[in-house]
């Protein structure tokens, strides 16, 4: 038999900047399984406000986060995460999540928390019969997955993220997350060494899909 290898990609990126769409239509193509690690950090700030926390306050975070069960279930191609048995819905999208996220995503506390959570969802994708796992996030080809098969940086002008949140019906600070992402002290958001710098500012989804997918598809050939 074949041998067909298992391969990690990670996409890290700005707000915005094309990663979900481009993972979700990669883990389509390639049968991969889909993280996206930003949803993990809403879904975990969404329960940390429910509970009262606050970023400026380290042990309401450290307590909330002591009692927090963690859970993944699949759905199709998309590893979602479950915070206390639930997943959680459109509330990770609301203003206020999108306005204390990166606050608490700066604090190493809560880096620290999600950490393994997010490196075993390999082992998911291998269990799931997944052909692999692409990630996205901030510091997914940096500190997550530093010896992933492929790391790319997705980038694109501000204007027209903020263009593309606003079509997509959303109220978001781009610009404001970035700055906060870029300048943390924890796994700030950068250009991993090595990773593909791909602008889609000027691209469609389908043609950053490609591009990527020319990399990729040699190695997902049976050996
Ligand atoms: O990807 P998305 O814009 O939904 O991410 C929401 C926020 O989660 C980011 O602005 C960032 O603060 C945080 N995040 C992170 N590291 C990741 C993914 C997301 O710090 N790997």
């Amino acid at each position: 038999m074949p041998e067909t290898p298992f391969i990690i990609i990670a996409i890290d990126g700005g707000a915005a900047s094309g990663k979900s769409s481009t993972a979700r239509a990669l883990s389509e193509r390639f049968n991969l399984l889909h993280a996206d690690t930003g949803s993990y950090y809403r879904a975990v700030t969404s329960e940390l406000l429910r509970q009262g926390a606050s970023p400026g306050r380290t042990e309401t975070v450290k307590d909330a986060l002591s009692g927090l069960r963690l859970g993944t279930r699949i759905q199709g191609r998309s590893a979602q995460i479950e915070v206390s048995g639930r997943v959680p819905g459109d509330e990770i999208r609301s203003r206020e999540v999108n306005e204390a996220v990166s606050h608490f995503a700066a604090l190493p506390e809560l880096r620290a928390s999600l950490l393994a959570y997010q490196r075993g969802q390999a082992q998911a994708a291998r269990d799931g019969g997944f052909a692999g796992l692409v990630m996205e996030g901030r510091d997914i080809g940096s500190v997550i997955f530093p010896d992933a098969d492929f790391r790319f940086f997705l980038q694109a002008d501000p204007a027209e993220r903020e263009r593309r949140r606003v079509r997509q019906g959303q109220q978001d600070q781009v610009a404001e997350r970035d700055r906060l992402d870029s300048s943390r002290k924890a796994s700030p958001l950068a250009r991993p060494e090595n990773a593909v710098a791909i602008d889609t500012t000027a691209l469609t989804i389908q043609e950053v899909v490609d591009r990527i997918s020319a990399l990729v598809a040699p190695r997902l050939a049976p050996r």
